[in-house]
């Protein structure tokens, strides 16, 4: 059962819109890539671990403070008498296992997410024994790319590789295991400290007037989408959204990169550029946010 299910941070949801709506540098291209890659391969292995039937408790996505460190968990499912903790990674391509070192192929270091793992773990431990929780972890990296190769994987790594997956969340589901009382509230307490708003890595500045301004694509977040009628349409992959729900979800955008401005009919009409009648966008508006002040000070929450 999933007890806490997992979002979009935050900085890729900013990151997303920004992608749409301005030039990244490469860096920060590559920064919205990665996180979108892991967030990928984190939502393929809840799909996953979703359709388990046996008793038990899935936390997705937790981030915990111990001892004044931050540490991040993918995801958390608590059975009985065992705490199964899984870092997810979606590496695609070809790697080798060398010295406790991993490479992609040819020849390039890159961090062992195994490091991480024993942080993680050991932060975890640490956080359950203040809570006065004393359980096994069992912790595994789930590599779940299908595309992903090992080469060289030694036998004795905790590493569940894409053609394990499968077998590894049977055997799981088979285990006769009971959850009382005790397991809820160990769960309550993980997400009552879980941080909702991490620090984010480096985004870059952006400013309201140089954003490229229109509706972007809900499917392939493109931002080539046209107005006809009640429908918008995405000329890059031909996707139609109600008008509603494509200006409501610019709204949605806008209060996220600019949280201290007020969403006003004008300053709506002109970030969705494409949907040219501002008596629309004050129906819509008026329709689904609370009207706050008069006539020309008029704004929404
Ligand atoms: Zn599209």
């Amino acid at each position: 059962m999933i007890y806490k299910p997992r979002m979009e941070s935050i900085e890729l949801l900013i990151l997303k819109a920004l992608d749409s709506r301005i030039c990244l540098s490469s860096k920060v291209k590559q920064l919205y890539f990665n996180l979108k890659k892991g967030y990928e391969g984190e939502i393929l292995f809840d799909s996953l671990t979703e359709q388990l039937q046996c008793e038990c408790l899935i936390l997705n996505d937790l981030l915990l403070k111990q001892n004044n460190t931050l540490f991040q968990i993918d995801s958390l499912i608590i059975m009985s008498d065992t705490i199964y903790l899984f870092e997810v990674k979606n590496y695609e391509g070809n790697y080798y296992y060398e010295s406790d070192k991993l490479y992609k192929i040819p020849k390039s270091e890159i961090n062992n997410p195994l490091i991480q793992l024993i942080r993680s773990e050991s932060l975890l431990r640490q956080f359950l024994h203040s809570l006065g929780i004393t359980i096994p972890i069992h912790s595994s990296i789930v590599y779940i790319n299908p595309e992903f190769t090992l080469y060289q994987t030694p036998l004795d790594k905790p590493f569940i590789l894409p053609t394990q997956v499968n077998s590894f969340l049977k055997k799981l589901n088979k285990s006769s295991t009971k959850l009382n009382e005790k397991h809820n509230r160990m769960a309550d307490k993980l997400i009552l400290h879980h941080i909702q708003d991490p620090p984010f890595n480096q985004l870059p500045s952006y400013k309201y007037e140089e954003m490229h301004k229109g509706i972007t694509c809900v499917n392939c977040t493109s931002i080539t989408v046209s107005n006809m009628g009640k429908i918008c349409i995405c000329h890059k992959c031909g996707f139609e959204e109600a008008v509603e729900a494509a200006v409501m979800r610019s709204v949605e955008e806008y209060k996220l990169l600019f949280p201290e401005k007020k969403v006003t009919t004008n300053i709506i009409h002109e970030w969705c550029k494409v949907v040219k009648s501002k008596k629309r966008i004050r129906r819509i508006l008026s329709e689904n946010f609370k009207i706050m002040g008069v006539r020309q000070w008029t704004y929404y929450e």
